[in-house]
């Protein structure tokens, strides 16, 4: 096994693809094939704690890594970091849904799964291609990967991490979570600007020979933790196997048995690591892919064509506010058969023309497995509020949407196949939409007292993470111009 790019015939090692995080002609890395497992292989699973089938399904993709590196990396990321005792428990609802909870982990979203075991990959990864040398991670974020990152990254031997955030661009919770963060590696720094400069800083970074050579000198590099990164989605495909696993331990499925996936979707991943398992092995039957408002995934599983051209919609589950799907390219790579010149043809198309359509035998494909649907703002907040009534369950903005999609699945196609439905955030991340959902009386304004609130009426204590915030101690200010984002990280790593 080795991974190549969805570009180019290029190969590369495990490692190797996971240092680099992306291809040097822009493409993706893929795996050559997928590791099988066996109904057998299946079954023992079944019988395993979280870290044990993560062990036992990461190694399959890590050719390279020793047993004991894999286990190393594992039992760093899922040692006493989520708040219980299942990194990605499973809470069933009635009618055979099953809620897959990803947000147990240290800042309350399901990014914490893959980011509490990326450092870890990638130091080890590092060690193999470029031994000695120091990793400088660089984000640019909205919000909840520049939190995720930076407690992943916290105080690991061999890599420093600075996050950059537009000033008046994160919510007030989101920066506190970021501008509390501990660690003797961990720089933040606001920037006069909206998303878009940071994350076009950072490229430029990223490219710039002053800096190459600065690095150099240090014996240091540069390094992603960006969701296109390979050591991010492996992790993912974990969580899937899991929640069937479960699911069989507690009867509610036979091993063997069909089960539908549906997942909120904004950059591709999430769902591309379930698609990823079932080419494994796992059985699901459909995948159920759930946009908002933004919703040119719908558009493009029932039409083929994918057209970013199109107004861009801030809404109540942000997270999945893009046009751009990432991890998409990956997907058209393996329903071309592997063929990287008609995938590097489309990439092409897209960014010189905002738009590609695909042949009408991968569309035909693409409908037999997946059904795409998305849910309005109004939908999203009745979703909560039925959700909160009907089942006495509480759930986020980005969750509401998948669980409205599943419905009108199930209505349009009377398939009652179990569902596994990806829960990507708290509801408490997103408490002033949901407390609205919720609750007809007057929201406070103050963000704690918001979470209060929202546990008062919901019965839920507030998560340590968010209510914990208020008693540390804010230790990033800075704030820089765009242009002297270079100079804060160098005046950093002195
Ligand atoms: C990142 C994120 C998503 C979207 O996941 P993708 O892998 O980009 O599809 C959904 N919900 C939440 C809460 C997120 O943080």
């Amino acid at each position: 096994m080795y991974f190549t790019s969805t570009r180019s015939n290029l190969n590369v090692t495990a490692a190797q693809a996971i240092a680099q995080g992306i291809s040097t002609e822009g493409g993706l890395f893929v795996p050559s094939a997928f590791p099988a497992l066996s109904s057998k292989d299946l079954e023992n699973l079944v019988g395993m704690n979280y870290k044990e089938r993560a062990s036992a399904l990461l190694s399959g993709y890590l050719t390279g890594f020793t047993a004991e590196e894999v286990e190393y990396c594992v039992n760093g990321a899922y040692t006493g970091t989520f708040d219980n005792e299942l990194p990605a428990p499973v809470f069933s609802l009635n009618g055979g849904r099953h809620i897959l909870e990803l947000w147990h982990g240290p800042t309350c979203a399901f990014k914490d799964l893959a980011l509490q075991i990326l450092p870890f990959l990638l130091t080890v990864s590092a060690k193999k291609s470029a031994p000695d040398k120091k990793i400088v991670i660089l984000v640019a974020t909205s919000g909840d990967t520049g939190k995720a990152a930076l407690a992943g990254f916290a105080d690991v031997p061999g890599t420093s991490i600075v996050v950059f955030f537009p000033q008046n661009g994160v919510s007030p919770m989101q920066q506190l979570q970021m501008t509390t963060q501990k660690g003797e590696n961990v720089a933040v720094c606001a920037i006069e600007g909206n998303f878009d400069d940071a994350q076009t800083g950072v490229k430029k970074i990223f490219g710039d020979e002053n800096m190459k050579r600065f690095l150099e000198e240090k014996n240091m590099e540069f390094s992603s933790a960006n969701s296109i990164n390979f050591g991010r989605l492996a992790p993912q495909i974990v969580y899937y196997f899991s929640a069937y696993c479960d699911l069989v331990r507690e009867g509610k499925i036979k091993l063997g048995d069909s089960v539908n996936v549906c997942v909120p979707t904004g950059n591709f991943g999430n769902i591309l690591a379930a698609y990823y398992a079932k080419q494994m092995g796992l059985p699901v039957k459909k995948f159920i892919c759930a946009s908002n408002k933004n919703n040119i995934l719908t558009d493009f599983l029932n039409t083929g064509v994918y057209d970013r051209n199109r107004p861009f919609y801030t809404t109540s589950s942000p997270s999945m506010d893009i046009l751009i799907s990432s991890n998409l390219e990956r997907l058209l790579y393996h329903l071309y058969g592997n063929d990287a010149k008609a995938t590097a043809a489309l990439m092409k198309q897209l960014s010189q023309e905002g738009r590609y359509e695909v042949a009408p035998e991968i569309l035909s494909t693409l409908k037999d497995e997946f059904y795409a649907g998305f849910c309005d703002e109004e939908s999203t907040q009745t979703t909560i509020s039925a959700l909160f009534k009907n089942d006495n369950y509480l759930c986020d903005t980005h969750t509401a949407v998948a669980v409205k999609v599943c419905e009108d699945y199930r209505r349009e196609s009377g398939d009652e196949t179990p569902c596994i439905i990806a829960s990507t955030a708290s509801p408490f991340k997103f408490a002033a939409a949901v407390l609205g959902a919720v609750d007809s009386g007057k929201a406070p304004e103050d963000g704690f007292e918001l979470l209060e609130k929202l546990s008062q009426v919901s019965k839920v204590p507030v998560p340590a993470p968010l209510s914990s915030l208020k008693s540390l101690e804010i230790r990033h200010k800075s704030c820089v111009k765009k242009e002297d984002m270079a100079d804060f990280i160098c005046q950093f790593l002195q």
